[in-house]
Parts: structure tokens; C-alpha cells; sequence
């Protein structure tokens, strides 16, 4: 098939490209570079040893998507562009809501103008809010989203949820991530975050490096067994073969929501010795206060995943750890030469 990816040069885009290619899928990707570099479609080429084709532009640019929907016949729509940083999207909403909203319509749009229905969206298990239970099945309650990312994700769930309601011909296939971490095996392709990381596994890897000095935990008082926070951290790799499961098995239309995370929850201090394991150094570490908005603990229940797609995580946090020191140790800078 043919399988346009939005945001493709991104970090789980990239992941993803790979697997379709090995699969032998055709890749159309579009991103604008905003958070990625080019460089990482060659890198993608060069492991899969095969072409993809790179459109350059903005997902909201529907004189672009026209063009592209014109010149390939596009089977699938895999939609990873969109902006992901918590923290700025408190400081500029309306940027979020812009870029992540406004890209999707655009998008479907654009779609339905071409008469493509099938579309795979990243959404996140933050739409989950403040879980009322544990582990979380895709039955859980959402909402009590408590930033405009996290918003933005549970909007764009309802705006295509809409849209199948009132054109049944659609597949939509929304994916909730749990923590996406680690990199290729190659060590050639991996998250490469602008600035200091906001979250815990490139951050713990920048300090392995020697670029950053210690790593702060946010709380060690949370209702957990070390009383800090829990979270089910997936390889990135594991993740990318979810969305290849998904376009190949689903047939029908509908809307289909998968949690795509292990099951298994590991606290802070749980990854950072995972780490230490892995790099074969003692990191430091001091202990802050609770970050603003964060929640003691969140992990999926992704069975239903495996038995309706028939996908489940194989690779556990040892394997995260080491692929993602690989990827750092060899890309210090990431992919700036
Ligand atoms: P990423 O920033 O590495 O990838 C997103 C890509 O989209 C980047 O290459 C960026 O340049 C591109 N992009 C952004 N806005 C665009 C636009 N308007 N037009 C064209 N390209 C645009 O992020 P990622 O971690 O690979 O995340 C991919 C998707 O998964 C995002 O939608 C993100 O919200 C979602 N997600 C990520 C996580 C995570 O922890 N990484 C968790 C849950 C959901
Ligand atoms: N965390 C931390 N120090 C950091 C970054 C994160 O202690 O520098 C903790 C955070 O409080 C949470 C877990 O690590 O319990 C995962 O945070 P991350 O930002 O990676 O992902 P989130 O689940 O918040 O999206």
C-alpha cells in the first residue's frame, strides 16, 4: 500500500517509516522540519534500503496536500504532524490548537476530497486525564485534560469521531501512546529534542552523555512503591509496528481506539537504574518537587490490542535503555553534524 505519513521526519514518524518500508509499503511523508531535520528521511532510506518520497510544507497548506493527494494515489494516511511540547503549549494555546487542529481538518479535508477514508491518528494516553483506574482500558473515561496538548489531542478524537458519524465510510484508527522512549537498533535514527528535554528518558541520557549535570526526579511522596512517579514506558520500535498492524488488519470501517503501551508500569527511580545499567555508569540524581499538572501513576491495559490487531510490546527496558544510549552515544548532538 501506499501510506502518506505526516510528520514523518519526527521521531516516532521516522520509527514508523522504517517499518512500512521493511514491510514493503510505498512512504509519501510531509513534514514541515519544524521539530525535525531532514537528515533523518536519509537515515531512514539507508536502513531500509529503500526510496520514500519527501514533501516539504506545512500540514495546513491545502494547496500542498491537494498536490500530493494529485500525484500519489494514497491508501493510507498516517498522521504524526503536529506540535507535542506540554510546557509551551500552556504559554502559546492558541499556537497548539493552530497547528494541531487546524492541520488535522485541513487534513480530512483534503481527504475527503480525494476520496481517501482510512487515517491512523497519534493520539496520546493523556486524554485519559487523572486515571480512574488502573490499568487503563480504552473504556476509561476521558477528559480533565489539564494542558492545550493534551486538549488538543482529546478535540481532535472527538472532531474525527464526529466526522465517522456522519460519513460511515471512514476508517479512523486512533492510537492512545503511553511513553514512547529508546531508538532504532541502528543507532542511526532516534528522538532528538531541541534544548533541555522535558521528559525523563532524554534527559537521563543527556546527563549519561556528560551534557547535562544531574537528573532532577519531581516527587518522591506519590502513592507508588518508591514514591515516585510510574509511568509504562514503550520502545519506540514496538510502537512504529503498531501502526503497521493497524493499517493491514483493519478492514472495515469505524473507529477503532487501542491503547498501544506494555502494561507493565516502572517508577523514576526504576528507569534511572535501568539506565545506569545500560551505560554502565552511577547517574546522579536529586530529588524535587512535584511537577505541575503530572499524575502518580498511569499505565495501559493493551490487551485489546492483541487480540484485535494482533500486536503486543516485545521489547522490555533494558532494551529501551540500550538503544537509546547507543543512539545518543553516537549522535551526541543528535542529528547536527
Ligand atoms: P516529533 O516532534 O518528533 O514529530 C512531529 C513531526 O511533525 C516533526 O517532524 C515536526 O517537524 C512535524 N510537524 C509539526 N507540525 C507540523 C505541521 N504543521 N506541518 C508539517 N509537519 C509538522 O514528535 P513525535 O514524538 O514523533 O510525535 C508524533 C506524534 O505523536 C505527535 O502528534 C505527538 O503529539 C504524538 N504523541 C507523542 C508522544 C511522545 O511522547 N513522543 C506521546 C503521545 C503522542
Ligand atoms: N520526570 C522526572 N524528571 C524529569 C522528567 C520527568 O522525574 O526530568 C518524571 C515525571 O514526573 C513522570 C515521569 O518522569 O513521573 C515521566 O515523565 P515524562 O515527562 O517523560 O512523561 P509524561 O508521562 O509526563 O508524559
Amino acid at each position: 500500500m501506499r501510506i502518506l505519513v505526516t510528520g514523518g521526519a519526527g521521531y516516532i514518524g521516522s520509527h514508523t517509516c522504517v517499518e512500512l518500508l521493511d514491510r514493503g509499503h510505498e512512504v509519501v511523508t510531509i513534514d514541515n522540519y519544524s521539530n525535525a531535520s531532514p537528515e533523518s528521511l536519509v537515515r531512514v532510506q539507508e536502513i531500509a534500503g529503500k526510496q520514500l518520497r519527501a514533501y516539504e510544507g506545512d500540514v495546513r497548506d491545502r494547496a500542498l496536500l491537494s498536490k500530493i493527494f494529485e500525484e500519489q494515489k494514497i491508501d493510507w494516511v498516517i498522521h504524526f504532524a503536529g506540535l507535542k511540547a506540554v510546557g509551551e503549549s500552556c504559554a502559546k494555546p492558541i499556537l497548539y490548537y493552530d497547528n494541531n487542529i487546524g492541520g488535522t481538518l485541513a487534513l480530512v479535508e483534503t481527504m475527503q476530497k480525494y476520496g481517501c477514508r482510512k487515517l491512523v491518528f497519534s493520539s496520546s494516553a493523556t486524554v485519559y486525564g487523572n486515571p480512574e483506574k488502573l490499568p487503563l482500558t480504552e473504556e476509561c473515561k476521558t477528559g480533565g485534560t489539564t494542558n492545550p496538548y493534551g486538549t488538543s489531542k482529546l478535540f481532535q478524537e472527538r472532531i474525527l469521531s464526529d466526522l465517522y458519524e456522519a460519513e460511515k465510510d471512514w476508517t479512523i484508527v486512533l492510537l492512545r501512546y503511553f511513553n514512547p522512549v529508546g531508538a532504532h537498533e541502528s543507532g542511526r535514527i532516534g528522538e532528538d529534542p531541541q534544548g533541555i528535554p522535558n521528559n525523563l528518558m532524554p534527559y537521563i541520557a543527556k546527563v549519561a552523555v556528560g551534557a547535562l549535570k544531574e537528573i532532577g526526579i519531581f516527587g518522591n511522596d506519590y502513592p507508588t512503591p518508591d514514591g515516585t512517579g510510574v509511568r509504562d514506558y514503550i520502545h519506540v520500535v514496538d510502537l512504529a509496528k503498531g501502526h503497521v498492524c493497524a493499517i493491514e488488519k483493519l478492514k472495515d470501517s469505524g473507529v477503532f481506539v487501542y491503547n498501544l503501551g506494555t502494561g507493565v508500569g516502572y517508577s523514576v527511580l526504576d528507569v534511572v537504574h535501568a539506565f545506569e545499567k545500560a551505560c554502565g555508569k552511577t547517574l546522579p540524581y536529586v530529588i524535587k518537587s512535584r511537577r505541575a499538572g503530572d499524575i502518580a501513576a498511569c499505565y495501559a491495559d493493551a490487551s485489546k490490542a492483541k487480540r484485535e490487531l494482533g500486536w503486543e510490546a516485545k521489547l522490555g527496558i533494558d532494551e529501551m535503555c540500550a538503544s537509546l544510549w547507543k543512539w545518543q552515544s553516537m549522535n551526541p548532538k543528535g542529528y547536527q553534524k
